[in-house]
């Protein structure tokens, strides 16, 4: 590493720190212990923020065009979120699309990007897709980057994938918004990377092993347990470096180019959840340093925010979450046929076989009459047949009653019942939300009504199993148990089956959770941050869940946040190389 020793001058500023240090109002000037000190600790071309798949890929292709490199990374391990997800990336235009002769044209890619984005905007006649210059390069972006960014990171060795198949139906992946018109590849952008023996496509632990590995390899100085706190200024206000804790000490970091953030978003910040989400994220799978740091880190630099209340959602498990905030997993694909979720009073309000980002949504819905979100917490309920058949699917337990999360009664009558009761007794933690007088009769209702779109096979409500993403996610993440004692689905529509007329009948309380959040600062079409005044900050990129989502609040794919976040750390790796060096002050 190269290590500095030049002298930090009083003309420099300190800018930036978490909440739980310094307030914008006390931003620090000349009192840093670099200052004192008179030295950087180290020094580099580059300094990447955080280890995660973003970061990492930052740091590779920063190395990679001959600039130094130094990684911070604040966990006393290194690969953050990216470490423990499934490792899929959702990548556009990508080799094994070409391989098969397939074309993912630009313009229909980003038309359809533009369209799950700005559904409200969209307009293909109008200029800009009608979503704006800004917006509209930023996708162009983001394909024209994505492929180019795999192609590089397995030619200098850092990342071998293939293409992700969808398990059993051992077939291209279907996007998340697969039946629009505007969708002209609703299949196989999907990859994932190989596990060591080259051949077996892996999870996000092996996505991980490849770019923290040839960090490793290319001999890119990792320091682990050092939190940044603050990015340096010079005074015409360009990012000259970093100041991280590390053992009760301040560490300092020049960059003579760039530092690039890649930090994650904030779903485990307790404070900055309330602030910004409309209905509590209860929990979150992402890693427990999820805490936004680079909000009030780049929001002190003069950094615009953007998507504050933006997250890639998941519905979660009410009472697993109030134990414990930091989830393994979210209920990414409820499982069963015979089973739906109604609201609290006792209606479906959505396609439960929908995308976990999109069927999330539908927590945050206001309902201006009674000022409440009647959604605010869901009930999935489900009998027998899908206990039994569908047992040992996330979150189904192996045996019907086998989890504490798990309500079951006889009757529809003694299960609104208990549901009422459990809800009494978290009422602490959410806002005393509870079933309305006629929950019990309108879930019966309900029930009626699925039943005979089940028998049909039409739903006409929610349109659950239309849809090409219904149907096969649910063959591959919900197929029915082998063992079970109840028969096949002969329904055209697998994803629905009549709830029996008979208990025992079951509930799960379900919360808005998420993989991470996706809103911060905002960055151009070269990963810059964005000021106020919406001019670059000189000096200062990010790329992955730390950032305001080029997607916004789109999840195109399987894979979708991955695949943005290498490409992002890409695109300003190669940006900032670009940048000429500041000097040494
Ligand atoms: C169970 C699960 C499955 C998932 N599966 C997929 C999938 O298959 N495909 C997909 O696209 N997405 C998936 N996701 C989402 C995906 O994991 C994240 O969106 C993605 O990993 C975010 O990458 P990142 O580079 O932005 O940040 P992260 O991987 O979160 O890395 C951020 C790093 O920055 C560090 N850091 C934070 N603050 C500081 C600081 N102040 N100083 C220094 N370091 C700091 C953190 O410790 C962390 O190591 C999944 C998520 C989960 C939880």
């Amino acid at each position: 590493m190269a290590e500095g020793n030049k002298n930090l001058t009083r003309r420099q500023v300190i800018v930036g720190a978490s909440a739980a240090t310094v307030t914008l109002g006390a931003v620090t000037l000349g009192s840093s212990k670099a200052q004192a000190a008179g030295r950087w600790d180290h020094e580099s071309d580059i300094v990447v923020v955080g280890s995660g798949a973003g970061a990492s890929t930052a740091a590779l292709i920063a190395h990679d065009n001959g600039d130094s490199v130094t990684v911070l990374e604040k966990a006393p391990i290194v690969g953050g979120t990216s470490a423990k997800s499934a490792g899929v990336l959702w990548i556009p235009n990508n080799f094994a699309l070409r391989g098969r002769k397939i074309e993912d044209k630009k313009e229909d890619c980003v038309r359809f990007m533009a369209r799950y984005s700005y559904p409200e905007r969209f307009n293909a006649s109008q200029p800009n897709l009608g979503i704006g210059e800004r917006n509209l390069a930023m996708l162009e972006t983001f394909y024209d980057n994505a492929s180019p960014t795999i192609e590089r990171l397995q030619k200098i060795g850092a990342l071998e994938v293939a293409e992700w198949r969808m398990f059993a139906l051992d077939r291209p992946a279907t996007d998340y918004l697969d039946h629009v018109l505007e969708n002209k590849v609703p299949a196989g952008r999907t990859l994932g990377p190989l596990k060591a023996d080259g051949k077996t496509v892996g999870l996000g632990v092996d996505l991980m092993i490849h770019l923290n590995g040839a960090l490793k390899k290319k001999g890119i100085p990792v320091l682990v347990n050092h939190r940044v706190v603050r990015v340096v200024t010079n005074p015409a206000g360009r990012v000259v470096g970093v100041e991280a804790e590390s053992g009760g000490k301040t560490v300092t970091v020049r960059a003579r180019k760039a530092v690039i953030f890649g930090t994650g978003g904030y779903a485990h910040n307790p404070e900055f959840v309330a602030t910004y989400q409309r209905v509590p994220i209860y929990g979150a799978c992402a890693h427990p340093w999820s805490t936004g740091d680079f909000i009030n880190i780049a929001g002190a630099a003069g950094a615009r925010l953007g998507y504050m209340a933006g997250a890639w959602r998941t519905q979660i498990l009410l009472e697993e979450a109030l134990q414990n905030p930091n989830l393994a997993a979210g209920v990414f694909f409820p499982p069963g046929d015979s089973m739906l979720q109604v609201n609290r009073y006792g209606k479906r309000v959505v396609d439960e076989k929908r995308n976990y980002n999109d069927r999330t949504e539908i927590h945050a819905q206001f309902n201006p009459t009674e000022a409440e979100y009647p959604n605010h917490l869901m009930f999935m309920v489900y009998d027998e047949r899908t206990a039994d058949g569908f047992a040992g699917a996330y979150p189904l337990p192996e045996k019907p009653t086998g989890a504490p999360y798990v309500i079951s009664a006889d009757t529809l009558d003694g299960l609104a019942a208990k549901l009422a009761e459990r809800l009494k007794d978290v009422g602490p933690k959410t806002g005393n939300f509870s079933l309305s007088a006629d929950f019990a009769a309108n879930l019966k209702a309900s029930i009626v009504r699925y039943n005979a779109f089940a028998k049909t096979g039409k739903d006409e409500d929610f349109s659950r199993g239309k849809h090409s993403y219904d149907t096969e996610w649910h063959a591959v993440f919900s197929p029915m148990h082998p063992g079970s004692k109840y028969p096949k689905n002969p329904s055209p529509n697998a994803t629905m089956h009549p709830l029996s007329a008979k208990g025992p009948y079951y509930a799960i309380i379900l919360a808005s959770g998420c993989l991470d959040t996706n809103g911060g600062p905002q960055i151009d079409p070269k990963g810059r941050v964005l000021n106020t005044k919406d001019q670059p900050i000189p000096g200062l990129y990010g790329a992955g869940n730390c950032i305001a989502s080029p997607s916004r609040y789109a999840y195109w794919g399987a894979g979708h946040t991955l695949g943005n976040a290498i490409t992002w750390g890409a695109v300003a790796a190669n940006n900032a190389h670009a940048e000429t060096p500041s000097e040494a002050e």
